[in-house]
This record gives C-alpha cells, structure tokens and sequence, in this order.
C-alpha cells in the first residue's frame, strides 16, 4: 500500500497509497505543502453534513413511508425524559471529542432540553406513529410488542451512530495535509485501523437490525428474549442503548471479536411506569447469546443490587443516559468519580472494549428491585 514509487509522482494517475480510492494527484500528492487543516473544524463540519435524514423502515417491508422524516426520542420524553427532568433538562455525559479536549481529557455532564435529549431524525411520521405507537401512547408493561419496538429504535439509532463515525473517519483522513510524509502514513494508517473496526461493528449491528426488522414484518416478536426488572420507586436515570458485549457484568470475556464472525448485541432500556419503573435487557434469541448471559448474572443480584449494577453498566457502555439533575446533584466526590470514570471508558476510541471495572461497593440511592420477569 505505501508504494513510495508512486508517492514521489512517478504515476499521479494511479490510485493513492493511503487508500481512499482517489487518484494520487487529486489526494496526497504534494500533501506537505497544503495549508494545514484545522481537525475540529472537521469535526464541525461533519456534525452539519450528518444531518441527513432517512426512514429506517424505508422498502423493508412495513408499508410505505409517509409525511416527513421527524425528530424521533430514542428514550421518550413524554413518558421518560419528563419524569426526571427539572425545568425541562436532564444531564448526559458530553461524550463529544471537543467537550473531552475543553475538559481536559476528562468528561463531565451537561444539561440538555428533553426536546433534544436523545433524538435522532429516523423515521418518517407514518412508521414513527405505527411502530412505536405501542411505547408512546400505551404504558409500559414489559410485553414482547413493547420490548422489540424499543430495542428496533435503539438499534436503528445505533446504526445511525455508526454511519456518521465513518464518514467523520473519511474527513479526518484530510487533517494531514502540510505534514510530512511519515505523518502522512501514521495517521492514514490509523484511519485504516478504525476504518475497519468500525466497518465490522455496522456490520453486526446490520445483521441484528435486519433480523429485528424481520420480526416486525412477521409479527414475530419472541424473536427477542428479554428480562424485565420492575422498582419500587423512580429510578433517577433514563436510557436506551446496545452494544456487542465483549464482556460480562464482572469483566470476563464472552465473545471473541474475531473479524469474521458475527458480534451478538444486548440492548439495555429503562422506563418510568406508574407507579413502577422498570429495566429492560434483550438479546436476539439464539444459541448462547451473550446478552442472556448478562441478564443470568443481574437476576442472581439481590433486589438492592439491581439498579446500582445496571447503572455503572450501563454508564461504561452507551452514551444515551441521561440523569435527573436532583439526584445527580446530590452524588458525593467517590460517586462522581466512579461514573465519570466509567463513562470516560466508553467513550469508543480505538474500539477497544471499555475495561474500567464496576464497583460493587460504592452505594448509590436507588429502587430496590421488586419483580423480574423472562419474556
Ligand atoms: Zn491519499
Ligand atoms: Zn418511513
């Protein structure tokens, strides 16, 4: 690939080293003499150009879209967000890499509207009212309908995500230019590196969004296995997220992330009933599917260990929580540490799985877990 041949120009026509597909005379060559780029401002950029919009349920089966494509809440605000928002805000942990660079490489949280607080523009009017109808309008019960509408939105916005680092990746491969060659080759090699990392992570997440896809068509919806915890109280935190667990709730391996093979994913997602509130986890019914393994070890957990356990998971794992101020406020200097650091973990660098270690010691005030039921 670093054919130094070409790169001394010898055949600006030939496709460049680095890559990206482009002619060596339309990509890297001359690249130490052009005017330096400013990465943030890449950043930036991407942020504006990601903001397209397109229906996930688009020719895939459920009906024709309809109406435009709306602001869709990944956890919903008027049954979720509200309950734990005060004046209208909750708190995220920022996991931007400009607000990781403005800290200090530490990360803090932030108050958000719930207007904003987890949306992403997913579906059209016409899918959005149909598909997840049954979580916005009817309370939630932990029926199958319900768990597999949550974990399909979750999972679309999650494929979302991913498609947007790799088109950040495909910007930041211009943050080369005015440095010299063997800058040039570190740094377009490291985009390579995450290139295909997260090329293998849509790929698995496309596997598992196709095959929940597949169960809404059919009307199929045991084709997800959940665990649904119920509280005694409020719980003071609201999320939806999934990921492929390389790791159990201790720390030990559960699938190997070998290139070829296809990750399973385990979604997690809460909910504030009435007067319960509950947690959700599902994972795709098949042989030794990791996420059960996960759900196994937090039934096995004492009432008063459920919700303490499933928030510093859930924190080292997805960045689409978010906080009741109040209690967030209330947390002391050990609390704050323990899931800043957890949540600092997850941030996806280079695609390493977190590794930071929950601590099952540390108290929070939390509902104590009345009922779990498998469904
Ligand atoms: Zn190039
Ligand atoms: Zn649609």
């Amino acid at each position: 690939m670093h054919n130094r041949a070409v790169m001394k120009g010898r055949d600006r026509n030939a496709p460049c080293w680095c890559g990206s597909g482009l002619k060596f005379k339309k990509c890297h060559y001359n690249r130490e003499d052009q005017k330096r780029e400013n990465p943030w401002d890449a950043v930036a950029a991407n942020r504006k150009a990601f903001n397209q919009k397109k229906c996930w349920a688009e020719e895939v089966g459920l009906g024709p879209c309809q109406g435009s494509i709306i602001r869709a809440h990944t956890v919903s605000k008027g049954s979720n967000l509200r309950k734990i928002a005060k004046d209208g805000h909750v708190l995220q942990y920022g996991a931007s890499i400009e607000g990781i660079r403005k800290s200090g490489g530490k990360l803090s949280v932030k108050s958000i509207g719930i207007n904003e607080a987890s949306v992403f523009n997913g579906f059209c009017a016409y899918h959005d009212q149909t598909l997840f109808s049954c979580i916005e309008n009817e309370p939630y019960s932990g029926c199958p309908d319900q768990n597999l509408a949550v974990a399909y939105r979750t999972l679309s916005r999650e494929l979302f995500g991913k498609d947007a680092m790799a088109e950040l990746k495909t910007i930041l491969r211009g943050a080369d230019k005015g440095h010299d060659l063997s800058a040039q080759i570190s740094l377009q090699a490291l985009i390579g590196e995450l290139d295909l990392g997260n090329a293998a992570a849509r790929r698995e997440l496309r596997a598992t969004h196709d095959a929940l896809t597949d169960a809404l068509v059919h009307q199929r919806p045991a084709a997800l296995r959940s665990l649904v915890i119920e509280f005694d109280g409020r719980l003071p935190f609201m999320f939806a997220g999934a990921w492929s667990p390389f790791t159990d709730l201790y720390g030990a391996p559960l699938q190997n992330g070998y290139v070829d093979e296809l990750l399973e994913q385990v979604v997690f997602a809460s909910f504030a009933g009435d007067p319960s509130d509950f947690i959700c986890v599902s994972w795709r019914d098949t042989p030794r599917a990791p996420g059960k393994d996960i759900a196994d070890q937090i039934n096995e957990l004492s009432g008063d260990q459920k919700a303490k356990f499933c928030l510093q998971f859930v924190v080292k794992h997805i960045e689409n929580i978010f906080f009741d101020p109040a209690w967030f406020s209330l947390l002391n200097q050990g609390q704050r540490d323990l899931l800043d650091g957890l949540a600092f973990d997850g941030v996806d660098g280079l695609g390493a799985p977190p590794a930071v270690a929950l601590k099952p010691d540390i108290e929070f005030v939390l509902p104590q877990a009345i009922c779990s039921t498998w469904v």
